[in-house]
């Protein structure tokens, strides 16, 4: 059975508007805006993947009387590659609020030129995945190996039941990368599928460097 994907802006929503205000060159510039437009997405995205996961009945005593509540049965462990993930990441968290975390850094390391480079996992802080369902989170998905890269390393701390990769702009190409390289009980979930990527591996037309956008450019 081949991955299931959702691309949230296909219907009309808030997330639309969110989208055109980090994509926005008059915008995008306001970093705390950014940063909250970034949390907000993984906020709305947390809420789509809680429909889908499972849900127990919970004795809840009211002020008058005692009644069964539906609630999430077990929280998702949320994981992110620094550092352009920490703001989506911080919103899926405000949701599975009791969720436990890893992180994973990962970095293009370039061969002389700026187009030409190879991802370089360094650090991974994650608990015990085994039989847990996992939400892998990165804002963009570009050519797909950094979250092909980091799924990878994660899986050296055990084997998921469930994988929801998400990112907010993903390429056709990251698409394509995480159908032929995600095992099948893997979901992904994306706000926006973009048409391609420039000669320098980013997403046109995207948003530019999410990463700098959030947090300032680095050397
Ligand atoms: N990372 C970004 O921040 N932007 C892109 O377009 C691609 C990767």
């Amino acid at each position: 059975m081949a991955i299931q994907v959702h691309n949230l802006s296909e219907r009309p929503s808030l997330l639309n508007s969110m989208l055109a205000e980090i994509r926005d060159v008059g915008i995008q510039g306001d970093p705390l805006r950014f940063r909250r437009n970034i949390e907000r997405i993984g906020e709305i995205i947390a809420m789509e993947i809680s429909q889908v996961l499972p849900y127990r009945e919970r004795v809840v005593t009211t002020p008058l009387g005692s009644m069964q509540c539906p609630v999430l049965d077990e929280q998702p462990v949320l994981a992110t590659i620094l550092r352009a993930g920490l703001p989506m990441h911080q919103g899926l968290l405000n949701y599975f609020d009791r969720a436990d975390n890893a992180f994973i850094s990962a970095y293009r390391k370039h061969e002389g030129d700026e187009e030409t480079f190879e991802v370089e996992i360094e650090y991974l802080a994650s608990p015990d995945l085994s039989g847990r369902t996992v939400i892998l989170c990165d804002p963009m998905l570009a050519t797909g190996s950094s979250m092909v890269l980091a799924w990878k390393a994660l899986l050296a701390r055990g084997e998921p039941a469930h994988v929801h990769v998400t990112s907010i702009i993903s390429s056709r190409q990251g698409v394509e990368c995480l159908l032929d390289n995600m095992p099948d009980n893997t979901t992904l979930w994306v706000a926006a599928i973009d048409p391609e990527l420039n000669s320098r591996a980013y997403i046109v037309h995207g948003l530019g460097d999410a990463g700098d956008l959030c947090y300032g450019v680095k050397e």
